[in-house]
């Protein structure tokens, strides 16, 4: 069969999705602009394997882009939801299961005191600078440069994820005014966080960053900078908000703030965390949680107003609860086994067809960064730097080979505890013509 007749039933489904959805997508990232090609539909997923509308499968290594910790339909996450749904999908009330899931996100992270359930990371971070603004009555929010919070007004400027992909520097439709609301700063420069405090440090009201950036590929805080961080934010009466949307319960057990507290002798600590992703299940949920003090602020207790018609909605909280009750260490183990192994295969096949790269790790999230580069990167000037027409020959082959990758040079690369022997022998059968491909250029 052809390659055209093989996509035949996703292009077409494309094609007919973009007569009435602005680019056929619901999230842009999805439309493949920077990779081309025609954009695989799924209609089912097992495990670390999705299956294409024409029906093709492949080993899965966005996994929903995070959520799917355990792999795709998981029974026992399958079985909670069906449950959940048979009793009613939703009543505009409280149901008991929110403040179990509240206890498992506080005793995986125990600065956490209270939490609030939303429906999107777009809405945790939104609703957690609102909250850092009342709390300390400043108007300045800090943010780095390739870091991705959601698609929030102030939080646009300079972003990772799909804008980076699109190498768009920010968005239309965003006020100057609002813009100005945020400084951005570049990643691991203790210099310019020095120098943006002196400067304006009476007026900041939160400094906001990934636990470890990984939307502009995975790009971990260097040794001590998360420290230096926290220390300068609190000296300046500032707050700092720990965005582990994706890194949360994904990175490792505790999410990444649980790998790096270790590297904080200081003993200082974030304010506010945000979760999402990993926390749903796999349905729309997301949390932000902090210290009792400031996160009772929040309506009905306090002056800062969020609400939610869907948020703590019983299927997704099935769903978040289900998966980190099953996120045990075996689950982990795996993972990390996962991401070792694919790690590992991807060095060997890049080396062997001689294509500079380096692998970039955060606890159990990496990503594959094709270019000679000496050094470790550390902002997001450095990795836009990166060839993303290797990255766009590499993902072709694969996908080819039964592999799907994020269609983005800018993405961490997602395991699951799914991801067995067999998938990962698919994953390295897959290699070699990849690394070959991206050699060619
Ligand atoms: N923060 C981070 C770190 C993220 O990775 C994302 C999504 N990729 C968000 C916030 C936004 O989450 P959502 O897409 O659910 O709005």
């Amino acid at each position: 069969m052809s390659g055209a007749e093989r996509l035949a039933r996703s292009a077409e489904l494309q094609a007919r999705a973009a007569r009435v959805i602005p680019g056929g997508v619901s999230s842009p990232v999805r439309a493949y602009g920077s990779v081309g090609g025609t954009p695989r539909f799924f209609v089912s997923g097992r495990g670390a394997t999705v299956t294409d509308a024409d029906g093709n499968d492949y080993v899965d290594l966005v996994a929903s882009w995070g959520p799917a910790l355990l792999g795709h339909a998981h029974p026992a996450v399958v079985e909670a939801v069906q449950e959940a749904a048979a009793r009613g999908l939703g009543f505009g009330a409280s149901v008991p299961e929110e403040a179990e899931l509240a206890e498992e996100i506080i005793r995986r992270v125990p600065e956490v005191e209270r939490l609030r359930l939303v429906s999107t990371g777009t809405e945790a971070t939104m609703t957690a600078i609102r909250l850092a603004r009342g709390a300390t009555g400043r108007p300045l929010i800090v943010k780095f440069a390739g870091h991705y919070h959601g698609h929030s007004d102030g939080l646009l400027a300079e972003a990772g994820s799909g804008l980076a992909t699109l190498a768009m520097p920010g968005s239309a439709g965003v006020t100057a005014e609002t813009a100005a609301q945020t400084l951005v700063l570049p990643y691991n420069d203790r210099a310019a966080l020095a120098a943006a405090f002196a400067e304006h440090g009476e007026r900041i009201a939160a400094v906001i960053a990934e636990a470890a950036a990984a939307n502009m590929g995975v790009l971990p805080p260097a040794t001590g900078f998360t420290e230096f961080l926290l220390d300068t934010a609190h000296r300046h009466g500032a707050l700092v908000i720990l965005d582990e949307v994706l890194t949360g319960f994904r990175a490792g057990p505790s999410g990444y703030w649980g790998i790096e507290q270790a590297r904080v002798p200081s003993g200082e600590r974030p304010d506010l965390f945000t979760f999402g992703k990993v926390v749903g299940g796999g349905l729309p949920l997301a949390a932000l949680g902090g210290r009792a003090e400031l996160m009772e602020l929040l309506a009905p207790l306090g002056p800062v107003y969020q609400a939610g018609t869907l948020s703590g909605n019983p299927l997704a909280v099935a769903a978040g609860l289900t998966t980190l009750r099953h996120a045990d260490v075996a689950a982990y183990r795996a993972l990390g086994r996962a991401a070792d192994a694919v790690a590992a295969e991807v060095t060997a096949a890049l080396e062997a067809a001689g294509v500079p790269h380096r692998v970039q790790r955060a606890g159990t999230l990496f990503s594959v960064l094709f270019g000679a580069f000496e050094e470790a990167p550390l902002d997001y000037a450095t990795v836009q730097m990166q060839r993303t027409d290797q990255h766009r020959a590499f993902f072709h082959a694969m996908l080819e080979g039964g592999i799907n990758l994020p269609p983005s040079a800018f993405e961490a690369w997602f395991v699951t505890a799914a991801h067995d022997d067999a998938a990962l022998e698919r994953i390295a059968a897959a290699l070699p013509a990849a690394a070959g491909a991206a050699a060619r250029l």
